[in-house]
């Protein structure tokens, strides 16, 4: 594969992305230069125009310079005045964290820095910018191709400022894709049968989504989405640090309210820690050291108190995955499968919850913050050809061959058989004292050979002997994984000769398929008339070839107007060859096979006469 065919996938998130890369047929994510495959979705503008920071630095300095750093951007993506946008983590209403939502000169909704007006796509850009940058350099190579999740519910105008925000980081973007369908590809749920419909539950970390998704050969179709644009972990993050604010000093410290924005970055960044903790560990120890001074503020938290608080959020999502199943006409026991996607999916209570709305164990079987990239790595992998598409592989796309007398293609395996598959022919010689036979590998559906394609060619040598002697079995043999084995064996020396062909055999992109068969549509006619020539002019050889050795065994016991007709009929058979016209060779054909009629009967007779006399000295 070369480095221009790359295409990455890119999980575009709230508050975290992702990229990755299909790498030697497998999607693998990329770490940047900390070893972190997740990058926080923020943007810090420097002063006086310095370039901006991606990541967690930018996610760091948000505490100390929230008014410089853009964070949830994509909240704003292809957002009109007027529409709702999710409020910020402060609750206020148009602020997204330090920095004020306004509408921009086209009537558009964007972040203002530092009294700059920046679009969404603009601030987006950066961040695709930097995970291009991440990519090129664990790759070590240039990439400009993408593919960029977004949520099943954006429409028309945020894909397209989504596609604008790649374009502007210098990527040309494949194709947008659904953040619920590269979930279903990254659990492997194309491989479901017939029209299975799956449940992907996402709570991430500044929404969650549900979707049903109908699988229709091979193709996610969205049957049904809802969501909440104000229910993430971030704001478990929230509802807790506000929990831990009324904690301190004895719930006389002022709380929330009482605090500056410094100090609310602390508890929040707290909480965060605290609630990750607690997927894992019954119970955390919260700990801000020189808390208001000297004095330090500590206090256990245990699950059970953090899911009494955030439950009523989490019950939320079963009402919109009812919804979801309603609209979608299914009943949670119709699901063929019910995948958990985003972060806050680690949350025990969250699993218990979807575990019930969905009536089976949960598959957690992938990283849920990375099952969105990885399922648009693996979309960037079929679409650039690096992964070959599963759905295409169970049957040859196109008629597999070798080329024959006279140039024609021989089929031994048909267009559309089922792989695995097996099949073999036997060829011999065609003229005497040959010592050899190349096999050429043909992939198509004309009849002669060079109006296929080549897949690959050896040369299989044998014996030498009269006409028709030789025996070589050629077998073509495809693999599950699509591996085309040809084997040719001298059946008299047992000798083999064996070549590989990895994948093209199977994998051959439609549009080759299509032109190949609207090729042999287009030429069936000619094509026909072509085979024909050919093997009439195979039948000219072998019979010139019999006459010329007859001839002088028993040519002298002819008459001279034998010989003469013969004379003719062979020179008819030259010209009609010369000139390839199918009529003609037919006829020449047939009049040298009368002529020699007598030549025929003689050689027979001398045959059965040798042999008798070889019995009666023996
Ligand atoms: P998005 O796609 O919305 O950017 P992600 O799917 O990356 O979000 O999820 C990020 C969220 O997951 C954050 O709120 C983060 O705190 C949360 N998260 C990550 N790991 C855990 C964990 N172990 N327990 C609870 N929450 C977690
Ligand atoms: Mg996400």
């Amino acid at each position: 594969m070369s480095a221009a065919d790359d295409i990455i996938g890119i999980d575009l998130g709230t508050t975290q992305s992702l990229v990755g890369v299909v790498e030697s047929g497998f999607p693998i994510l990329l770490a940047d230069g900390r070893g972190s495959r997740l990058t926080r979705s923020a943007v810090y503008y420097g002063t006086g125009g310095a370039g901006p920071v991606v990541g967690e630095e930018a996610w760091r300095r948000r505490v100390t310079e929230g008014g410089r750093t853009v964070v949830s951007v994509k909240r704003l993506m292809g957002r009109r005045a007027g529409e709702a946008v999710g409020a910020g983590e402060e609750g206020e209403q148009g602020m997204l964290g330090g920095v004020r939502v306004a509408e921009g000169t086209d009537g558009s909704m964007g972040v203002v820095v530092e009294g700059q007006w920046r679009s969404p796509v603009e601030v987006s850009a950066e961040i695709l910018r930097h995970l291009k940058g991440v990519a090129e350099a664990a790759l070590e190579r240039s990439v400009h191709r993408a593919v960029i999740t977004v949520p099943a519910y954006f429409n028309d105008a945020q894909r397209q400022a989504t596609r604008e925000a790649g374009r502007l980081a210098g990527l040309t973007v494949e194709r947008i894709l659904n953040e619920p369908t590269a979930a279903a590809l990254a659990f492997g749920l194309d491989k479901l049968g017939g029209r299975s419909k799956v449940a992907v539950y996402d709570f991430g970390g500044g929404t969650f989504d549900v979707s049903i998704l109908e699988l229709h050969e091979g193709v996610f179709q969205v049957l049904a989405t809802h969501g909440d644009t104000r229910l993430g972990g971030d704001d478990l993050d929230d509802l807790l640090a506000r929990w831990l604010a009324e904690q301190m000093d004895g719930g006389a410290g002022g709380g929330w309210a009482g605090m500056s924005a410094l100090e609310r970055a602390r508890v929040l960044e707290a909480a965060g820690e605290a609630k990750v903790g607690l997927s894992g560990a019954e119970e955390v120890e919260v700990r801000l050291p020189f808390w208001r001074g000297a004095q330090s503020f500590t206090r256990l938290v245990r699950r059970g108190e953090f899911e009494g608080l955030i439950r009523p959020l989490v019950e939320r999502t079963r009402g919109l995955c009812r919804r979801a199943m309603v609209d979608a006409g299914v009943v949670a026991a119709e699901l063929s499968a019910a995948v958990l996607v985003g972060g806050s999916t680690r949350i025990p209570l969250v699993r218990q919850v979807a575990g019930e709305i969905f009536e089976r164990a949960p598959d957690t079987s992938q990283h849920p913050d990375e099952t969105v990239a990885l399922g648009a790595v693996i979309q960037a992998g079929i679409l650039g050809g690096a992964l070959r598409q599963v759905v295409l592989l169970d049957v040859t796309p196109l008629s597999l061959g070798i080329e024959t007398f006279g140039g024609l293609m021989n089929v031994i395996l048909p267009r559309n058989t089922t792989i695995p598959a097996r099949a073999g022919e036997m060829f011999t010689n065609a003229v005497t004292d040959q010592v050899g036979m190349r096999v050429r590998v043909l992939q198509g559906e004309r009849e002669m050979a060079r109006d296929n394609w080549t897949l690959g060619e050896f040369e299989v040598d044998f014996a030498k002997g009269p006409k028709g002697s030789a025996r070589v079995g050629v077998q073509f043999e495809i693999d599950a994984d699509g591996i085309l084995t040809v084997l040719a064996r001298d059946t008299r020396t047992g000798r083999d000769q064996v070549v590989q062909i990895r994948h093209a055999a199977v994998d051959v992109s439609e549009a080759r398929v299509e032109e190949m068969i609207a090729q042999s549509v287009d030429h069936a006619l000619e094509d026909m008339v072509e085979r024909q020539v050919a093997e009439a002019e195979v039948k000219s050889r072998e019979l010139l070839e019999a006459v010329r050795g007859a001839l002088p065994e028993v040519g002298s016991a002819l008459s001279e107007g034998e010989r003469a007709r013969i004379a003719e009929a062979v020179e008819e058979v030259e010209q009609a060859m010369a000139a390839g016209e199918l009529g003609r060779l037919k006829g020449a054909n047939g009049r040298l096979d009368a002529a020699t009629e007598r030549l025929a009967t003689l050689l027979v007779e001398r045959a059965m006469d040798e042999a008798l006399a070889r019995r009666l000295e023996g």
